[in-house]
């Protein structure tokens, strides 16, 4: 594993599909406020760019895209992007455009999304990544959907779902549209499957166990030689640390704050948005023309 959470930031990397590393890059907007619901219902936003917004409007914990996870906002904060349950959610912005249509997010914000959605649903920081209504067909159905009284907004409000900004009681937007979560969640099921590790089916989490055990063990063999990636290897090597020499180690997690990264390579792009009703009647009559409505 390769990477830590400090002070609820995720520092290093996350594996994502085919076993690839997307690095977590920050992207701080505070203030900080500590969210008041401690399971918080995921929630998917899209950002309506071809780029990445590097200062969010309003900003959500995590924004995917660019083949990079940003993180905004510390875990234990909430996020500010929509209107009356910030505290309930945990946010994520997707680069990209959401479609009447059944879609996926393209090529470099899929892996980061579905990386970050298997981090968030392993570790229990958000109820679920992984599940949706079942009645609910993949497309937007029954529109208008960018208003209050669209049937999702209360049908299941709020139980252990995915949900996205269309779905959440009192706000005027249907991104991410007809996301197909179905796609996505079974993507997300192939990172979290148990792999095969001299012949036992390991989940991560237990992985992550073996690696923090190593890691102290590390520390009793050569204790001046501290792993220097961040992971549960480097964890357990500060945990026996602490435990056999009683120091008060290392500085308090309460002050930490990571530097903004550097968007060297990133296409930026300037204000999110959240599509409202207009944008609905374009895409519809857009969509109409090209006949297709599914
Ligand atoms: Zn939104």
């Amino acid at each position: 594993m390769t990477y830590e959470i400090i002070n609820g930031w995720i520092v290093g990397k996350l594996p994502g599909p085919n076993g690839d590393l997307i690095p977590v890059k920050h992207f701080p907007q505070g203030p900080y406020e500590r969210r008041q619901r401690n399971n918080p219902l995921l929630c998917l936003h899209t950002t309506e760019t071809d780029g990445y917004v590097e200062d969010l409007r309003f900003p959500t914990e995590f924004q995917v895209g660019e083949d990079v996870i940003g993180q905004h906002r510390p875990l234990w904060a909430r996020g500010a992007a929509v209107d009356e349950h910030d505290h309930d959610l945990l946010q994520i912005e997707i680069v990209g455009f959401s479609k009447l249509d059944r879609w996926l997010p393209k090529p470099s914000s899929l892996p980061p999304l579905v990386a970050l959605m298997a981090l968030l649903h392993r570790r229990g920081f958000v109820v679920t990544a992984l599940r949706r209504p079942t009645r609910w067909p993949v497309p937007l159905d029954r529109l208008p959907a960018a208003v209050d009284t669209y049937y999702r907004r209360l049908e299941v409000w709020d139980h252990a779902f995915v949900y996205g900004h269309v779905e959440i009681p009192g706000d005027e937007h249907w991104d991410p549209g007809s996301l197909d979560h179905p796609a996505l969640f079974s993507i997300v099921r192939d990172v979290l499957a148990p792999k095969e590790v001299d012949g036992e089916m390991l989940s991560d989490n237990q992985l992550e166990g073996i690696q923090f055990a190593n890691g102290m063990r590390r520390y009793l063999d050569s204790p001046d030689n501290e792993p220097a990636e961040p992971g549960p290897h480097r964890q357990g090597f500060r945990f026996a640390e602490r435990i056999t020499t009683h120091i008060e180690g290392e500085p308090p997690p309460a002050a930490f704050e990571p530097s903004r990264s550097p968007t060297e390579g990133m296409q930026l792009s300037p204000d999110e948005k959240h599509p409202g009703r207009e944008e609905e009647e374009e895409t519809q009559s857009r969509g109409g023309s090209e006949g297709s409505s599914d």
